[in-house]
């Protein structure tokens, strides 16, 4: 009987130091496992020589496919890639950076062998080395997003999972533009295992993401997976014309029963600004919500491969 076949999925963006690393540990670990294996590395338009890299592993290793952006489109649309171009029984994502320990795959197969579960998925219990301030908002977002989405996502969950084709299938019929794989695997559903670890730190090369980028990609999320903010958007407009209403009875009794002298100029500039801005707030989060509908009706692809060793490669998707 053939063996099973295990595609890993490798996204790199300006790794060409840790890759040599991540090789070296990922195939010793594939030796002890009693499966064949693809490699996929999507090449996300890195700046240095990480394509070369690629190339040199791919002349030893015939396992390894490597598939090169023609820019960069971000470690979403290269997972998207990866998914597209898989043909594994099994998949699993993970960083070039060794902060997935590929030491974590033998129990994570042994897992999905037991029938149990349908994808195994891995959740950091710590966050050591990283900025304190980073770490407070990750976890405020995690208990605000499970909040107020249906997208059940754990606290310090990674992208690294191993998955049946089965939920690969799901993920690619999810075809939005503005990817959110933390919420998409938590959305599709299906039997999932946590395996918790102890946060590695990144081998070598620099982490691409910066404070901002990541508040970004939280917005980006919450919006993608949650009317939450629409709603308190609406809230907002009915509980200010309740108290606007209540207030225009009583300006007008008081002009009634008291006469009215020239007064309350203050009072009434602080209204005036203060229901500007909160509707210049309200339209923005409108405006969020229609950004993403527009950029959504363009159905632009999500990936553009310009080069690869795989001739069966799905160029676009
Ligand atoms: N990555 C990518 N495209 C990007 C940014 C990152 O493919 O635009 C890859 C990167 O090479 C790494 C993984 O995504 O394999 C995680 O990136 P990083 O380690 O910088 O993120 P962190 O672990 O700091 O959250
Ligand atoms: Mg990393």
């Amino acid at each position: 009987m053939a063996k099973e076949l295990l595609s890993l999925i490798v996204p790199c963006y300006n790794e060409q130091e840790a890759l040599p690393y991540f090789y070296k540990e990922v195939t010793k670990v594939l030796g002890q496992l009693d499966c064949d294996c693809e490699m996929l590395f999507i090449n996300d338009g890195s700046k240095d020589g990480t394509l070369d890299v690629l190339k040199g592993l791919a002349e030893k290793d015939k396992r390894i496919k490597y598939f090169s952006f023609s820019r960069n489109f971000g470690k979403e649309a290269a997972m998207f890639a990866g998914f597209c171009n898989a043909s594994g029984d099994y998949v699993a994502v993970m960083d070039a950076d060794m902060q997935d320990p590929p030491s974590l795959l033998p129990k994570m197969l042994e897992l999905i062998h037991s029938g149990e579960y349908d994808s195994v998925a891995t959740r950091r219990v710590s966050r050591s080395g990283e900025p304190v301030l980073r770490s407070w908002f990750a976890r405020k977002f995690y208990r605000l997003i499970n909040r107020i989405s249906d997208a059940d996502i754990v606290d310090g969950a990674r992208d690294f999972r191993l998955m049946k084709k089965e939920m690969v299938e799901a993920i690619i019929a999810m075809g939005e533009n503005n990817r959110f794989s933390k919420g998409i695997f938590g959305w599709i559903g299906f039997r999932t295992c946590w395996l918790p670890y102890e946060n590695v730190e990144r081998v070598a090369g620099k982490t691409k993401w910066n404070f901002w980028q990541l508040f970004g990609y939280g917005i980006n999320g919450i919006i993608n997976f949650s009317e939450a903010p629409m709603n308190l958007a609406s809230g907002f407009g009915i509980a200010m014309t309740a108290i606007a209403f209540l207030f225009l009875i009583f300006i007008v009794v008081r002009r009634v029963v008291l006469g009215d002298p020239v007064a309350g100029w203050a009072s009434t500039m602080c209204v005036i600004i203060f229901i500007g801005g909160l509707q210049m707030f309200c339209m923005g989060i409108m405006g969020q919500y229609i950004a993403k509908t527009y950029s959504e009706s363009k159905h632009r692809p999500h990936y553009i491969i310009a080069e690869s060793n795989d001739e069966n490669a799905k160029k676009v998707g």
